[in-house]
């Protein structure tokens, strides 16, 4: 049984501007929306073109981006938009934005078939989570999602676009082509779904809304091998602050510690006991065709 290690509220971190906008550093803040997160990388009030959207929310989540956008950097357009992965929960208004904003959207490259209508993610494991989530998750669309002629490939030297100080780090597992965002100089660290703080597996944790850290969401979770070594890659990092896709941004010592012991007592912490797609990982031309075997409920 997968647990968590807790973290102490003051742990959590980051100023609330109002709109729902919480600030984490001087040019970086987040806005939670229903189940998940989207960042702003730019400081308040950047001009035209001076700031970059991280990641996009649900599909019905297009005005309330927009209204945190507005609350942050008034009438000015994003440079572009960068999503963490192409789960359905961090692309729904990308495109909608990006027409809006006449932006870019980049995405690692292993990420694209995803991104460009030709293939769906694997189904979610149904052996892993148990109760509520992994019985309704089936129904969460998966795709495919086409961003058309907006989506750009993130560049090979691991350079973000626009943010000087920043770069992507390749942290498969969740998904074949999911990247964090880090920025040495302070130490900030963009996790997306490599690791997370909160539970996703049960609806009532969901509600609950505790702070912990935890592995990936798990019924997603396409490769739990390259999910562990992703979870080692960031806490060697030693990150001064994480914001995750999904919990509360949190810093601070206990962080660390907690990243570290995540990554060493993985199979135990975060990874459920016999999920399928870790003898057998969901591989990126597996696409729509692919479907682990249904299990006796
Ligand atoms: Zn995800
Ligand atoms: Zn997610």
């Amino acid at each position: 049984m997968a647990q968590q290690i807790p973290l102490d509220a003051d742990s959590v971190t980051g100023t609330d501007t109002g709109s729902g906008v919480i600030e984490l550093r001087p040019d970086l803040a987040y806005r939670r929306l229903t189940l998940v997160n989207v960042a702003f990388l730019g400081p308040a009030g950047a001009p035209d073109r001076g700031w970059v959207l991280v990641d996009a929310g649900l599909p019905d989540s297009e005005t309330e981006i927009q209204a945190a956008a507005v609350h942050r950097f008034g009438v000015s357009r994003p440079a572009a938009i960068v999503l963490t992965h192409g789960h359905f929960d961090h692309v729904g208004a990308a495109l909608a934005l990006a027409e809006r904003w006449d932006a870019p959207v980049y995405a690692h490259r292993l990420e694209h078939p995803y991104l460009d209508g030709s293939a769906s993610y694997p189904p979610p494991d149904p052996t892993v989570g148990g109760g509520l989530m992994s019985r309704v998750s089936p129904l969460y669309p998966r795709g495919p999602v086409s961003l058309g002629s907006r989506l750009q490939a993130l560049a090979a030297d691991n350079t973000l676009p626009h943010l000087d100080g920043w770069r992507w780090i390749h942290t498969p597992g969740h998904s074949v082509g999911h990247v964090s965002l880090w920025r040495e100089s302070d130490r900030t660290l963009l996790a997306a779904d490599a690791v997370i703080t909160t539970a996703q597996e049960s609806a009532y944790a969901v509600l609950a809304a505790r702070t912990e850290l935890h592995g990936p969401p798990m019924y997603y979770t396409q490769d739990w091998a390259a999910a562990h070594h992703s979870a080692m890659t960031l806490a060697a990092l030693e990150p001064d602050l994480l914001l995750s896709g999904h919990g509360l941004a949190v810093s601070g010592p206990q962080l660390r510690e907690g990243l570290h012991r995540l990554a060493r007592e993985f199979a135990v912490i975060a990874r459920p006991a016999h999920p399928h797609y870790l003898l057998h990982p969901a591989r990126a031309e597996d696409g729509s065709a692919y479907a682990p075997p249904v299990q006796p409920d």
